[in-house]
């Protein structure tokens, strides 16, 4: 499927072809006003530790 592809919206890292099976277990999907969007799985591990961080913030 040429149309297959997964690009993360953090990095802009973009998967095609037979990347987007592995890419669909590992990446992150969120929904973002209603709009799926994926976080690769690098950068979910990364910004990990800074949504924590903002929702402690939120917290306090
Ligand atoms: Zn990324």
């Amino acid at each position: 499927m040429a149309d297959q592809a997964l690009t993360c919206g953090v990095c802009g890292r973009t998967v095609v072809g037979d990347d987007v099976a592995g890419a669909r277990l590992t990446w992150v999907r969120s929904v973002e006003n209603g709009r799926a969007v994926w976080t690769c799985d690098t950068c979910s591990r990364t910004h990990l530790r800074s949504i924590e961080g903002k929702l402690d913030s939120a917290w306090w």
